[in-house]
């Protein structure tokens, strides 16, 4: 079964273009375009993934992601940190309330492949027998694509 990712994003033109990507990459898309809607629909659904705008209108995704990493329901889902700013105290942030990585826009398919793939990875390999692994220390992973490729404010 395809593996589900929760996108929010307000930006109606990055939601679009994350969602395509997402589903060319075989994965299922569910959408959020709030910060609280988000929540919501992580709570409801229980995405495999979230790929998380850290602009937001109503509440930061920073926010966001910590309250679902508070939450024992969301604990465990890996959260991307998704944004054009490219701020090191932000890419922190994000990390320290327990984000998995963190992602610049605009989406580079490649990238984003890996992170998810790398993100999902532990929680396939729970699903596994190998006892042992399900006890292996997460570490965060940071990923960027290249400066040249230019940021985008969305
Ligand atoms: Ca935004």
């Amino acid at each position: 079964m395809a593996k589900r990712i929760l996108i929010v994003e307000d930006n109606e033109d990055s939601r679009f273009i994350l969602v395509a990507t997402l589903r060319g990459l075989g994965y299922e898309t569910i959408e959020a375009e709030t910060g609280t809607k988000g929540v919501e629909k992580a709570l409801t659904e229980k995405p495999d993934l979230i790929v998380m705008d850290l602009g937001l209108p109503d509440i930061r995704g920073i926010d966001a992601a910590r309250g679902l990493k508070n939450n024992l329901i969301t604990a465990h889902i890996p959260i991307i940190a998704h944004t054009a700013w490219g701020a090191s105290q932000w890419k922190e942030e994000a990390l320290n309330v327990g984000m998995a990585c963190y992602l610049e826009k605009p989406v580079d398919r490649k990238l984003m492949k890996a992170t998810i793939e790398k993100c999902l990875l532990p929680e396939e390999r729970k699903s596994g027998k190998e006892a042992e692994i399900i006890f292996e220390q997460k570490k965060p992973m940071t990923l960027r694509i290249s400066q040249d490729e230019g940021k985008r404010n969305d």
